[in-house]
């Protein structure tokens, strides 16, 4: 009988009729409420089993159509759900055991079994069964409570983003905007830590889905060199910053290509080095990594993060790869953090089939190392770190932290270049005075600026009147360097400069370059000239012009026209890198803020290929509406040469291309690197105030020639933009009414309607501000302007 009174369903399998009689007596002997079906035949009970539901099996092995564990595996098959009783006349506790393990509940040897030991038996199975089901609801219920939490974390800290980009967003307006120093410092601090804020939710986040298993991993194919050095890279401005010297050291058996998670693997590396940079003062940070293959004689990465810093006393070690746990409270409120970055690195090396572990000495410094497997991708190209034979090339690295020198030594040494290194000024200076005594001067100096003792750019005063040290030294800056560094760079003629961490294409490349100049054996590249209509020699040029917007590439195509250069078309950042990486360009006009891929990260992509590959650099000019300082540093930062401010200018567009042109083919540069924002000289505005009076409200434009063709579109487009604007502001998608005015504020002058301009620089901070009424207003004052401008 079951808990609920119900009789319990027997179905016997047994063809004896005596055995069935036995059976049958000894369960009704002890008061058990059941309702037996019995069969004599296999395949008659697996009918049964179809037709009916029971709530045990009391099975013989032995019956006329089967024989043996076959019979069980059959029933077992029918009914994977039922609990089976085996019952046999064979005593034998091998056949028995293997029965349970697949599956029986039971095994018992007829004739010795009395009538209660059958109940039990009976009794424990559909207990153990309904045990076993409970437990796996329960599982079912357990993991779809684990799937509710994710999604409510997920759900929240979506809730919480929102709102905190808002705040941040504001707070990034409100820098922009005249504050006095003290109002500054204020943002500055509810910037900070609404960035820690998101920092944060996006830490918990990710944490709760790598728990419940909902984190799911990419497997793609992805440049490891590239990856480690673009991490350290990433870092090196909080190291520098504190004076610490950091060095990625990728060993020569690292395959290039892998395939794993690359943004995860990224992820890991930014939590360790930035605790290493955090709880480190003074010294180095080294990053090292080695390809290997792990226990499961499958191909793993190894990495590790060592620091000269604080350490971590041994009986904290474990602790601090929990959620929220730190090494020590006090440290810990001097530098920060949530204690999550641990947990969740140890969560992400889990799922990538790997460890993660520390070793330290309080007072020493840490090593954080750890394995993640991962796929190698066999490719042709060099599948390890690229060096390149450079016998005989007389190299002197001068460079401070120890793991840095170690490493530029290895990468000259590899070249095969005779290497000689130093790590103090006055060291350096000797090294260069003996080579020049004995007349064979160095062929490249790697001189580092912060040089133990009086720096590099000391070490350089004194061999001014030198030109074969200048012209041979490449000053090694930090990423924190003051700008007037690469100015003091230029004023000494030295041949180049790098900013640390070096990466070693670049290395490679100063030293074959310099070994090209002593060997002198770089012809000029071939010039492409043509006449221009004033007859004036110009080079005609290859432009990417990169835009989303139809309207501005169309003004530039119209002012580029009648010109000799030839202009091909990208309509976001994705599409300029892979225009770039098919063709060549000597010039690049690139947006900032495109959809897919934007300006400053296509412009960083070029940059990065350019150096994998060694070729470049592009000149690469930004086009952005933007001219505060910080964008305009961004840009630079990105990679861009120069930019010119939108409305672009058609006399301002063509003389920085023209100047270009003439400097590439050999003449004076007439136009210098630019970080101030390009102001262009309008050459007329839309007068529309001034033609306007009471009674003809008509606002007269006078065009350029060179676009006439172009104002009935442009004028086309402005009208459906109105309609645009209509669905964006009905539906609140504030996002597509901030596009809108961002773009006509950006084409509008440029086409001679600078109260297109106007509304769109109205509209585009209505749409930032979320303001639908502004926007509305915004919409009214579009239309009219359509209704009354006039085109002369
Ligand atoms: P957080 O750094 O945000 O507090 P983590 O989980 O990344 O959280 O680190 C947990 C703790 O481990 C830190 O608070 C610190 O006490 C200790 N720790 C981590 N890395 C280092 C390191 N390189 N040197 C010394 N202590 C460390």
């Amino acid at each position: 009988m079951d808990t609920t009174g119900q009789p319990c369903r027997i179905l016997s399998f047994e063809d004896n009729p005596a055995d069935a009689a036995l059976m049958l007596d000894a369960l009704e002997e002890s008061n058990f409420l059941f309702e037996m079906s019995r069969s004599e035949r296999l395949a008659d009970g697996l009918e049964l089993l179809k037709s009916s539901t029971f709530d045990v099996i009391l099975l013989d092995l032995s019956l006329p159509d089967s024989f043996g564990p076959e019979t069980f595996i059959r029933v077992k098959e029918c009914a994977p759900d039922i609990p089976i009783v085996v019952m046999t006349g064979f005593d034998d506790e091998e056949l028995g055991a293997r029965l349970v393990k697949m599956g029986a509940q039971d095994y018992m040897v007829k004739g010795d079994s009395e009538g209660a030991m059958l109940v039990r038996s009976v009794r424990h199975a559909i207990e153990r069964h309904r045990i076993e089901r409970e437990l796996r609801v329960a599982k079912v219920a357990a993991v779809e409570a684990v799937k509710v939490k994710t999604e409510f974390l997920a759900s929240m800290s979506h809730e919480i983003r929102t709102p905190m980009n808002s705040i941040l967003g504001m707070a990034d307006l409100l820098s922009d905007s005249e504050l006095d120093e003290e109002q500054r410092r204020y943002v500055a601090v509810f910037r900070r830590a609404g960035e820690a804020l998101l920092g944060l939710i996006n830490s918990i986040l990710d944490l709760s889905q790598a728990e419940a298993g909902s984190l799911e991993l990419e497997h793609v194919v992805f440049d490891s060199h590239k990856l480690f050095e673009d991490t350290v890279e990433l870092l090196a401005l909080p190291a520098h910053k504190k004076g610490l010297s950091l060095v990625c050291d990728m060993k020569s058996d690292l395959s290039r290509w892998l395939v794993g998670d690359a943004t995860r693997l990224r992820q890991i590396l930014i939590n360790l080095i930035g605790n290493a940079i955090k709880f480190t003062d003074d010294g180095e940070v080294v990053v090292t990594v080695e390809g290997g293959i792990g226990e499961a004689g499958v191909p793993e990465l190894q990495v590790s993060i060592s620091d000269t810093g604080i350490g971590i006393e041994t009986e904290k070690l474990s602790l601090i790869f929990e959620r929220f746990k730190q090494a020590d409270g006090s440290v810990t409120q001097r530098f920060g953090g949530t204690g999550l970055g641990l947990a969740l690195c140890a969560e992400l090396v889990k799922l990538m089939q790997g460890k993660l572990w520390v070793t330290s000495e309080p007072g020493s410094g840490s090593t954080f190392h750890f394995t993640v497997q991962v796929g190698e991708e066999e490719v042709d190209d060099d599948g390890c770190v690229p060096t390149r034979v450079m016998p005989g090339t007389r190299v002197l690295v001068a460079v401070a932290g120890e793991a840095e020198r170690s490493i530029l030594f290895g990468i000259a040494h590899n070249a095969g270049c005779d290497v000689v290194d130093v790590g103090l000024a006055s060291e350096a200076k000797v090294k260069i005075d003996e080579a020049l005594a004995s007349g064979e001067p160095f062929d490249v100096i790697l001189l580092d600026c912060r040089l133990p003792e009086y720096g590099g750019f000391r070490v350089i005063k004194d061999f001014k009147e030198s030109a074969v040290v200048l012209e041979r030294t490449v000053m090694l800056l930090t990423a924190d360097h003051r700008p007037g560094d690469v100015r003091e760079c230029q004023k000494y003629g030295l041949r180049d400069w790098l900013v640390k961490p070096v990466r070693v294409e670049p290395v490679l490349k100063v030293l074959s370059s310099c070994r090209a100049v002593k060997d002198e054996a770089t012809p000029p590249p071939p010039k492409l000239e043509t006449a221009t209509e004033s007859g004036q020699e110009v080079r005609a040029l290859r432009i990417l012009l990169a835009d989303d917007f139809a309207d501005n590439r169309d003004l530039i195509l119209a002012y580029l026209r009648k010109t000799p250069h030839q202009v091909t078309i990208a309509e976001d950042g994705a599409q300029a890198l892979a225009k770039f990486q098919s063709d060549p360009f000597d010039l690049i006009l690139m947006d900032m803020q495109m959809p897919v891929m934007d300006g400053y990260s296509a412009t960083r992509f070029i940059r990065a290929w350019e150096s994998q590959h060694g070729v470049g650099p592009v000149r690469i000019i930004a086009l952005t509406a933007h001219a505060f300082k910080e964008e305009v540093e961004r840009m630079l930062e990105s990679g861009c040469d120069m930019h010119i401010s939108k409305p672009v200018r058609k006399a301002g567009l063509l003389e920085v291309i023209e100047a270009f042109a003439n400097e590439s083919a050999g003449g004076p540069p007439p136009v210098a690197m630019s970080s101030e924002p390009q102001e262009v000289t309008e050459e007329k505005t839309d007068g529309a105030s001034s033609a306007a009076s009471e009674a003809d409200r008509s606002i007269y434009v006078e065009i350029d020639e060179d676009i006439v063709e172009l104002i009935d579109q442009f004028l086309a487009n402005r009208h459906a933009d109105v309609d645009r604007l209509n669905e964006a502001i009905e539906s609140l998608d504030y996002e597509a009414i901030r596009v809108l005015g961002h773009n006509m504020k950006g084409a509008g002058r440029g086409y001679g309607f600078d109260g297109i301009s106007e509304i769109g620089a109205q509209l585009e901070i209505a749409g930032k501000q979320q303001q639908s009424a502004e926007a509305l207003k915004c919409k009214d004052q579009l239309q009219d302007y359509l209704d009354r401008v006039v085109v002369s």
